[in-house]
């Protein structure tokens, strides 16, 4: 305790989310002396953790996994001090008039005071808006290849999407399942070359081009999907890769977002409309959302707090 300017159970700084975002802020943070307390969320090592492998990180020549890097990001935070706790932060409270510090709401019904909050909460997946998906989920409805692709083995599954998300799930269940299709609204993939490439050459990926999905049926489980071509595909599972919305919710309308629901920041900086409150990685990030780029956010929120504290 004893922050700048904090009373004594005052937290200097507090770093909602686990991921690549929040890991990196906890570094630096911890490193500058804001002595850093991270509350995990309920996806400890953030959306990482659902894929396999990472080529794309640097610093790694032979490429890594999505869980080793992200154990690695915390164990790096965890030997420079940060204090990692489980725990969802459920509201939060950023009415300070300039000498009040920020209140947040853990699950287990705790409330915390903080000087400077840096909010890394990701994203999470996107669903169609389909009733089935409700009716069908975790009984042939998945948004994570990963978690979800070693209950089809052997059987048939379709990816809704056309993005990098997509061609790496299609890809993973090819690897397991005995034919994967692809639901691409679109006569074009939006994912990079390099994974288009890999699609294509894979021989149990079909594309269904210009189709979207309309419904789902099967009495004990998904059995097959409607399509807008009017065809009936029968299927096992339905595996939704679309996308992802920021995890902003809590934070609205206390901070300004986009008509998206990302947080507005002060480009370059990671300054939202509220002074001592920072947002970094997936959840400020409507264009890159890449772990490096996430990553690198979190260390600007984190000099920036350290800034702000500085000044204050
Ligand atoms: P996230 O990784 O989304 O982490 C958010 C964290 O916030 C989680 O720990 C969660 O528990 C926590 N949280 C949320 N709400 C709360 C709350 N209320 N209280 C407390 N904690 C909360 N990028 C690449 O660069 N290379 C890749 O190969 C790659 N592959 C990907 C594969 C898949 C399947 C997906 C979905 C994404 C992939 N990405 C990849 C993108 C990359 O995962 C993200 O850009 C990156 O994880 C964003 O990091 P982040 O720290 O902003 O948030
Ligand atoms: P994305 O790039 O936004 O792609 C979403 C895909 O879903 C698009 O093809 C989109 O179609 C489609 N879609 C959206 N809404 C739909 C709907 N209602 N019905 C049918 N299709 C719909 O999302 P993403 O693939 O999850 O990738 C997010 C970010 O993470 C990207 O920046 C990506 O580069 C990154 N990422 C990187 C890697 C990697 O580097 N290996 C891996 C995974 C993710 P349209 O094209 O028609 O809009």
């Amino acid at each position: 305790g004893g922050g700048a300017g904090g009373g004594p159970n005052i937290m200097k700084t507090v770093i909602i989310g686990s991921g690549p975002a929040g890991y990196t802020a906890a570094i630096y943070a911890s490193r500058s002396g804001l002595e850093p307390v991270l509350y995990e969320g309920n996806q400890p090592g953030g959306q990482l953790t659902q894929t396999t492998e990472i080529d794309n990180f640097p610093g790694y020549p032979e490429g890594t996994t999505g869980n080793e890097l992200m154990d690695d990001l915390r164990a790096q935070a965890e030997r420079l001090g940060t204090d990692i706790r489980m725990g969802t932060i459920t509201a939060v409270d950023f009415s300070m008039d300039g000498s009040s510090p920020h209140r947040l709401t853990i699950d287990d019904g705790t409330t915390i005071e903080a000087d400077t909050v840096i909010i890394s909460t990701g994203a999470s997946a996107k669903y169609l808006g389909l009733d089935d998906e409700k009716k069908y989920q975790g009984m042939g409805v998945s948004a994570c290849a990963t978690c979800d692709g070693f209950f089809y083995r052997k059987k048939t599954v379709a990816v809704v999407g056309g993005g990098d998300t997509a061609c790496e799930e299609a890809q993973y269940l090819a690897g397991l399942c005995k034919k994967v299709y692809m639901i691409v609204r679109r006569d074009v993939l939006r994912a990079s070359e390099a994974m288009q490439k890999k699609v294509m050459e894979t021989e149990n990926i079909e594309i269904l081009w210009n189709t979207q999905v309309r419904g789902l049926y099967g009495t004990d489980g998904v059995e097959g999907a409607h399509l807008s071509t009017g065809v009936d595909l029968p299927i096992d599972g339905l595996f939704l890769a679309i996308g992802h919305h920021p995890n902003s919710d809590i934070f609205r309308p206390a901070l300004e977002c986009d008509a998206e629901g990302y947080i507005i920041v002060k480009h370059p900086t990671t300054e939202t409309n509220t002074p001592g409150v920072f947002a970094c990685g997936d959840v400020a990030d409507p264009i890159y959302r890449q772990a490096i780029s996430a990553a690198g956010s979190g260390c600007h929120a984190a000099m920036d707090a350290r800034k702000y504290l500085s000044e204050k």
